[in-house]
């Protein structure tokens, strides 16, 4: 039997982190933090925070000496860094070797690929005469965007013929120059799914059921859960296909699979994420553990706990920053308007735009219950205050 991580190093300090800080009360287990700054969303609650430069190899060593494994709020700390963790005997959970399918989409392209997953028709190329070769070989538009760097539909384009194939190469020097340019087919896809699964070291894995995601401008804004008219033979087949990712890469802790499902039903996947996911947020409330409970569980290496929802549908909606400054203050109408209805705040100065929180509503029914998260989410917004 494995030795049980007491002492947990989180590196990065954002909302995902701060809900992580919330599970690891009830388990006992201490969270260390490095945190960008001081007053950033999880340093607000976590009592031992170091703040520090995550890209700097130094920094990242002395705050790991002192903790039993290192997981993460986001993908970016530099693979080379964790590579000499890993040297120097600390568990860092995702280990490098699958995070780098996080970080780097050709990677994971051609990785996924290999092992059969459904994945668009895509390549890898150098400059804009090869984009021109692939989208007339596919058809138009392509899909163009960057390895590397990208974030909410940053360094995502939509090229509707080669007149715009010189778009992502002019656009990839703002962001990075370890990336690549990969061209993709374009799927007209009905909507965008999320199978989250969570892994132990010794190979434990459970899966969440299935979420429908709506993206807005590149940005989550709403998951229901279990996905409206998802067949019972899809749902088994997507938990079978993430769990397989999830051991094939040696994924320890949440992998979160992103997937767009075409017009013609057609599945495939759109990128992968190794840490708590803005989908899997309704766990909190719509599931018997939450996937930041399990995400500590399976980087403390510790038994994982049950998926199963705790209502029939779950409604998620995020609250981007709008016109009300003062979150707390609207706190008094929504709860009091819905009791049953569960609000995540994450302590940050509201920015127009800026995931500032979110709210689940748990029910029987999925119209209803949506109509109730969208409420509450719609009101912290402002909307209708102007
Ligand atoms: P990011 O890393 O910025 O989230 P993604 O690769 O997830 O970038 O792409 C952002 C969005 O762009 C996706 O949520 C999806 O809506 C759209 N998209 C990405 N790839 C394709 C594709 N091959 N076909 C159609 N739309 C796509």
């Amino acid at each position: 039997m494995s030795e049980t991580a007491a002492t947990i190093g989180v590196i990065g300090g954002g909302q995902l982190a701060r809900m992580m800080h919330a599970a690891s009360i009830g388990l006992g287990l201490r969270l260390r933090l490095l945190a960008e700054g001081p007053d950033v969303s999880a340093a607000q609650v976590v009592r031992e925070v170091s703040v520090g430069d995550y890209t700097d190899p130094a920094t990242v060593a002395t705050f790991a000496a002192g903790c039993d494994a290192v997981t993460f709020d986001h993908e970016h700390v530099p693979t080379a860094i964790l590579h000499d963790l890993e040297r120097a005997g600390v568990a860092v959970r995702p280990g490098p070797d699958a995070l780098v399918h996080a970080q780097d989409k050709a990677v994971m392209r051609s990785r996924l690929t290999a092992l059969g997953v459904p994945c668009p028709a895509y390549r890898v190329v150098a400059d804009a005469a090869e984009l021109v070769a692939f989208g007339d070989q596919q058809g138009w538009p392509v899909i163009a965007k960057t390895s590397r760097g990208g974030y909410d539909g940053k360094g995502v384009w939509k090229l509707d013929s080669a007149a715009d194939a010189a778009v992502p190469f002019d656009g990839l020097q703002g962001l990075r120059r370890d990336a690549v340019v990969i061209a993709e087919e374009f799927v007209d896809f009905a909507r965008e799914l999320s199978v989250l699964v969570v892994r132990r070291a010794g190979g434990q894995a459970v899966a969440y059921p299935v979420s429908e995601t709506v993206q807005t401008d590149g940005i989550c804004t709403a998951t229901v859960t279990p996905a409206p008219g998802l067949r019972a033979d899809q749902e088994r087949d997507l938990k079978a296909m993430a769990l397989r990712i999830a051991e094939a890469l040696g994924v320890v802790g949440v992998l979160a699979v992103e997937l767009m499902q075409a017009r013609d039903g057609r599945i495939v996947v759109n990128e992968l994420a190794m840490r708590p996911h803005n989908t899997g947020h309704w766990t909190i409330d719509g599931a018997r553990t939450s996937q930041f409970e399990n995400h500590l569980r399976a980087v403390a290496d510790l038994p994982l706990g049950s998926t199963a929802m705790t209502a029939p549908v779950a409604v998620m909606v995020n609250v981007l920053g709008g016109s009300r400054p003062d979150l707390v203050a609207g706190l008094g109408k929504v709860l009091a308007d819905d009791p049953g209805l569960r609000v995540q705040l994450y302590g940050k100065q509201v920015v127009p735009g800026r995931k500032v929180g979110h709210v689940t509503a748990v029910g029987e029914d999925v119209d209803a219950t949506m109509e109730r998260a969208w409420r509450a989410a719609n009101y912290l917004m402002g909307a209708g205050d102007e």
